[in-house]
């Protein structure tokens, strides 16, 4: 394995969560007799560019295919995305005659807020989940992006003012990183500019968020090695800011080279990133000790309250729960199941500790003693909506030390 932004062949490898099945595969009753394929789950850093990348790509047609994730389940992305394409039509001065692409569109979320501006969209998205996007009258390409596929578009819809990827950029398949940004390039009008959101390098690393970690995710993002990526591509970075949703992130745009004026948080930023360590191998060690003294941490807290005879109920099923509950090895034994909103996973099981999906209802009934959340980036907001719908439990946050509120 080299590295996907810059080839360089010398990776340093410091995280094995060990091997898992992808985070979002969850199975039927019927799957459960069925052999189960798992992945190595490796993180490594270029020693060159600093990338922080998985060592091994699953093949992205076993992941994206039946990705069951979809937006409109979660309020503070919902809310996240309404800001940011407010942002874009004022700074851009969006109009009818613009046109915005979403690549990655999920279920058409982010792309319904430009309605009221009348600006064109269109979603592009290979998961079976764009067919929400479809019912909801959102054009919608149902198919992977790339250069061939940014021609079509082209010839059809002409080019973009606005191109967002949002919590997709982290997740091209690395033979088809190159292709997925020169394809950007030849959809953007001379004037336009790309938009993409990933979690953040050093929001993983400070609030050891190991748990993001999952196949779908390939890169970790800093701003170091998306210069370099850019640049490649007569691109640059014109401007930087962070978001909160998935535990942070950065949002990066991107347009042609010398068409924009370089904001100056862009070298503050990474002046900041310097300064943290992210350029630095002992972060990364450092990190990975960390996160093994939290697993043994989780483990001992969770089986010290389940030999005292409680009950524990996992909160939500989001892709980042099986990576924690599969790394932790966190099985039926230790959580009763998990309580879940999403119509796509209740009645299935997780993939790697097979623990099954209930209705989220079904933690007011049987009122566990505490409920694990799963879904920490959301859990101030998911506390206090779980105690008014009657939850009476406790709480338990695992990172980045494990707490019980
Ligand atoms: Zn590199």
């Amino acid at each position: 394995m080299s590295c996907f932004i810059c080839g360089e062949k010398k990776l340093y490898k410091f995280l094995s969560l060990s091997h898992q099945p992808p985070s979002d595969a969850f199975l039927r009753a019927v799957d459960l007799l069925k052999p189960e394929a798992t992945y190595p789950l490796e993180l490594c850093l270029c020693q060159s560019c600093y990338l922080v990348q998985l060592n091994y790509p699953v093949d992205p047609e076993k992941l994206f295919r039946e990705y069951v994730y979809n937006t409109s389940s979660n309020n503070s992305l919902k809310k996240s995305f309404e800001s940011l394409v407010n942002n874009l039509v004022k700074r851009f001065n969006l109009s009818e005659s613009d046109l915005a692409i979403d690549i990655g569109c999920n279920d058409g979320t982010l792309l319904s807020y430009y309605r009221p501006h009348k600006v064109k969209i269109l979603g592009i998205d290979p998961s079976s989940i764009a067919k929400l996007a479809l019912r909801k009258k959102i054009p919608t390409i149902v198919d992977f992006f790339s250069k061939k596929l940014a021609g079509k578009v082209v010839k059809k819809y002409g080019r973009a003012k606005i191109i967002t990827a949002t919590n997709v950029f982290a997740h091209v398949d690395v033979k088809k990183l190159d292709d997925f940004v020169a394809g950007v390039k030849d959809l953007l009008a001379d004037d336009g500019v790309f938009v993409s959101e990933s979690g953040y390098l050093l929001d993983f690393i400070e609030k050891l968020q190991y748990d993001s970690v999952y196949h779908e995710h390939l890169r970790y993002y800093s701003l170091k090695p998306l210069k370099i990526l850019f640049k490649k591509f007569g691109l640059e970075i014109i401007d930087v800011e962070r978001g909160s949703i998935h535990g942070g992130t950065i949002i990066v745009y991107a347009a042609k080279k010398g068409k924009y004026p370089i904001a100056g948080r862009v070298a503050e930023l990474i002046r900041r990133e310097e300064k943290f360590g992210l350029y630095k191998k002992e972060t990364f060690i450092n990190f990975a000790r960390r996160v093994k003294k939290n697993k043994l941490a989780i483990q001992k807290l969770i089986i010290s309250l389940k030999s005292k005879g409680k009950n524990i109920v996992g909160v939500g099923a989001p892709a980042k729960g099986n990576t924690l509950l599969n790394y932790c090895n966190l099985d039926e034994d230790l959580i009763d199941y998990l309580a879940e909103k999403s119509e796509f996973k209740i009645g299935t099981f997780s993939p790697g500790m097979h623990l099954p999906v209930f209705d989220e209802s079904r933690l007011f009934k049987d009122q566990p003693d505490y409920a694990l959340m799963l879904s920490w980036n959301i859990a101030d907001e998911l506390i206090i909506k779980l105690k008014k719908a009657g939850f009476r439990g406790k709480f338990i946050l695992p990172t980045p030390k494990p707490k019980i509120l």
